[in-house]
């Protein structure tokens, strides 16, 4: 994902990054690279942004499915990373509700592992 969007619709300044979006079809949380990455964006863009909705931080998302059927896939939740907090983030929907619970928060152990202490 390029770090910077030029898109002539817009002003230069009016565009801010603030979420990284993918799926993770198989519901695996995210990982170590996913991380490396959203904390290298954090070093080019501000951790947090401030939009009309208020101050909103800069992250990582993966939406997964729980779905056994490959050709008919559901969106039941996503984990989300937050680099100013180092906080992960569950969060699901059962019916028409969304529910976040944290996940803990996230400490390097080297390059490409990292430990999940609950909060
Ligand atoms: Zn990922």
């Amino acid at each position: 994902m390029p770090p910077f969007v030029d898109d002539s619709r817009y002003a230069p300044d009016s565009l801010k990054q603030i979420f990284a979006l993918h799926n993770h079809p198989f519901g695996t949380r995210l990982s170590a690279r996913d991380l490396r990455f959203i904390e290298s964006m954090a070093t080019v863009h501000d951790w947090e942004v401030l939009t009309r909705e208020g101050r909103i931080r800069l992250s990582i998302v993966a939406f997964f499915s729980r779905s056994r059927d490959a050709s008919a896939p559901t969106c039941d939740g996503f984990y989300q990373y937050v680099p100013a907090t180092r906080e992960m983030m569950l969060w699901t929907r059962t019916g028409g509700r969304w529910k976040q619970e944290s996940h803990g928060t996230v400490t390097w152990l080297d390059e490409r592992t990292y430990r999940l202490d609950a909060l």
